[in-house]
Formats: structure tokens, sequence, C-alpha cells
């Protein structure tokens, strides 16, 4: 029997989903999607919890989506939670790859954004392209001091990732510079920057999470999912969801540009060649 590839585990009033693959980085793949899925839908219906801490086993928050290990979900089939499309197995190119990245990539995403109870990414080591998609889902980004960001996928001639939130997550300059340059950003960086709430040493970031989602469940659960709608409608108002589904179609462009002049949709890359 392997491991679940997700950890869940209530402590007070705070639930901990914590991805368990760190062989691979916690690279995602679709038994993780689904499996997180699960996870915040069981803290949302636990009425004695009242936030959430999204977590990464081992040394690294996540490397991105699982484009090489080899339980990678590209042919196997899925169930459908985020989206109404058909199945993405044994259709041929954008077909395929628009079914299945508007499921498990993009439409999750939203999902879990709109979980009415407040989420705390607790980063460490990598957090890198499907990594920052994650943690940008949820309400506050904490980091530790050795936490490193990038979006590094113009290297396969990709605009940024599927939940194109770069340019409402930093400053418009900034976004363009993460995705032009490809470079990692120290999480003092991204502090400055506005991505991440607060950076502490490694050693103090589960303490200073929880301590931190501790005062938060002091507040009123209703209050909390109204204030977090208040910000999330207000980020909506200023083109979220419309530049997000705008630059899908460019990424779905770029996918199909790829597969059609340079061997396959990741530009014949791998998550080894990438690095
Ligand atoms: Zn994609």
């Amino acid at each position: 029997m392997s491991a679940p590839v997700v950890d869940y585990r209530v402590d007070g009033p705070v639930a901990t989903i914590t991805m368990n693959r760190p062989a691979y980085r916690n690279a995602q793949n679709s038994a993780m999607t689904y499996a997180l899925d699960d996870a915040f839908t069981r803290a949302v219906d636990d009425d004695a919890v009242t936030v959430i801490v999204l977590a990464g086993a081992g040394d690294h928050f996540s490397a991105g989506h699982d484009i090489g290990t080899p339980e990678r979900d590209a042919d196997q089939t899925f169930e459908r939670r985020a989206v109404i499309w058909w199945d993405h197995v044994g259709r041929q190119g954008v077909d395929s790859r628009l079914a299945r990245e508007s499921e498990v990539y993009l439409g999750m995403c939203r999902r879990w954004r709109e979980v009415p109870k407040p989420t705390i990414a607790m980063v460490q080591g990598a957090c890198i392209a499907g990594g920052l998609m994650l943690a940008w889902s949820c309400d506050f980004v904490v980091a530790s001091d050795d936490a490193f960001f990038s979006d590094p996928v113009v290297r396969m001639g990709i605009p940024g990732v599927e939940y194109f939130a770069h340019a409402w997550q930093m400053n418009p300059r900034a976004a363009k510079e993460l995705l032009f340059t490809g470079d990692r950003w120290s999480a003092d960086r991204a502090h400055q920057l506005g991505m991440v709430n607060h950076v502490v040493p490694r050693a103090e970031l589960v303490s200073f999470t929880h301590a931190l989602a501790g005062r938060i469940s002091a507040m009123p659960p209703l209050g909390l999912a109204l204030a977090k709608k208040a910000v999330n409608q207000a980020e909506e108002l200023q083109g979220l969801r419309a530049g997000i589904d705008s630059v899908f179609g460019l990424h779905h462009a770029a996918h199909a540009h790829n597969a059609e002049v340079a061997g396959d949709a990741l530009a014949g890359l791998d998550a080894r060649t990438m690095r």
C-alpha cells in the first residue's frame, strides 16, 4: 500500500491539507487533484474547522504539474467536478487538452479559491508553475526563508500557467519579469512584490502559520466567509476572471503551436529538461 497522495488532519479549529508526493516534490497529478478537492470539501463540511492550511510534505511545497512521473494522468480518465465537459481520453489535440486542463487545472483552482473558509498556503522550498496556482488559490501565502517561486513555462513557448493570475498577484511589470526571465524569486522578493504575506525562518513556518490561523479562527465563520467573498469579488471587478479566461485561450494556442511545430504540446520538454 502506498501512502495517500494527500494527508488530512485537524488540530483544533485548523485543518491542514498536505500534498504527499515528496519523492516527486509534490508534483500534481489528477489523483492529487481529486484528493485535494475531497480534503477541501471535508474541511468546509466540518463545522469545527474555521481555517484551512495547505502544505507540502518534505522539502518542497510543489514543483508544479506532473509532467514526467510514472503516475501522471494525461492518458487516464478522471471524474469531472469543476466543469461540465466531456472526458479528454480518446480525443485529440485541443479537444483533449482543453477538456483536461479546464477541469483539473483552471476549474479546480477556481473552485478552491472560492472555498468559504480562509485558506493559508504554507510554502517551503519550490513553488513552481502549477505550485504557484495552488498557492495563489489560497487567501494568504506564508513562506519560509528557503522558499522560491517561478513560472518558467515561457521556456516552452507558453505564456504562463493555466490559472493566469500573475498580473493580479503582483504588479504588471513584476509579472512580466517573472515570465520573461523564468527566474526563481526568493521569498523576500515575492514578499516585497506583495505575493507573499509573511516570510519566516524555516524552523518557525508551522508554528507561525498555526498561530496566524489561530488568530483568524477567533473571528465568526460567516464574517470570514463574507469578507473573503468581498475581496474576491473586488478582484473579479478588477478583471481577474475575464483576464484568466482570455489568457487560457493564448495558453491553448501555445500548446497547439508546440504540438504542430515542436513535436508535442510541451515543446518536447519535461520535468528534467525544465530544471
Ligand atoms: Zn497547459
